[in-house]
């Protein structure tokens, strides 16, 4: 197995924390994870843009990462309200997430929106976490597999396979994100292994098989590690239970 697939436990704050929170909740995921010291997970945080600053002094060189939750393609200008790759490595994010399901659903991002976002994280040096999954109506009528194909094809257009080397996908079915419903196991990893041979299609083996894949929707202590005890589940991307800081690193350690 490669380094890039090495345990990857991500957690996305969402709107929520404040300046206060942001800061004790990092400080707290580090100290009661030894797994992070030791080396033997990456672990990544996603704190809302204003705290990004407060976490990534926060966390000192604990050995946890932080990322936005989002980015804007364009590097700089008249763009208001958002903000670029550029300045969010800046300020020393490692990662961006890209499509995550409620920026596609909520806000109403396209996938050529995203696959500008994906391109720009790269060419900025921050490493990309693409998110795909299907609502629960497509898994219903059988469509999971058209739309992650779908999601996957359009959101890495023309990037060569060295760019797609920098990337995470990360397969959250929107039905299981928020709801406390989880995908199981056998679910999941079905998902991982048609994702992994669409990339085989698109590129080749080598890439598929070194690229980190990670399963998102209601993740939490009670089935991290039967999730991540799957031959191509390789970490999680955690939202609700990533707040606590328990609940968070009993996930980080069951990733060993
Ligand atoms: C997410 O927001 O990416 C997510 C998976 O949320 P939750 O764990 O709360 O379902």
């Amino acid at each position: 197995m490669s380094f890039m697939r090495k345990p990857f436990v991500a957690g996305n704050w969402k709107m929520n924390t404040n300046s206060h929170a942001s800061a004790e909740l990092v400080k707290a995921i580090a100290s009661k994870a030894p797994a992070i010291a030791e080396g033997s997970v990456h672990v990544a945080v996603f704190p809302p843009f204003v705290y990004l600053q407060n976490v990534v002094k926060a966390i000192n060189s604990s050995g946890i990462a932080v990322g936005a939750q989002d980015i804007y393609y364009e590097k700089e200008g008249a763009f208001t309200g958002e903000i670029s790759a550029l300045m969010l490595k800046d300020i020393g994010c490692t990662y961006a997430l890209c499509g995550h399901s409620e920026r596609r659903h909520v806000i109403g991002e396209t996938d050529e929106l995203i696959n500008k976002k994906v391109t720009a994280t790269i060419m900025s040096g921050l490493l990309p976490i693409l998110c795909v999954g299907e609502l629960r109506e497509e898994r219903e009528a059988s469509k999971t597999e058209e739309v992650v194909t779908r999601q996957i094809r359009k959101g890495l257009a023309g990037l060569s396979a060295e760019k797609v080397s920098a990337i995470t996908i990360a397969y959250e079915p929107v039905w299981a994100i928020g709801t406390g419903l989880t995908a199981t196991p056998q679910q999941a990893q079905e998902v991982h292994v048609l994702i992994r041979k669409l990339l085989e299609q698109m590129y080749d083996a080598k890439l598929a098989e070194e690229t980190r894949i990670l399963y998102g929707g209601s993740a939490k202590p009670s089935n991290a590690a039967e999730l991540m005890g799957q031959k191509d589940i390789d970490g999680l991307l955690v939202g609700g239970a990533s707040l606590k800081a328990d609940d968070f690193a009993a996930m980080i350690q069951s990733a060993v």
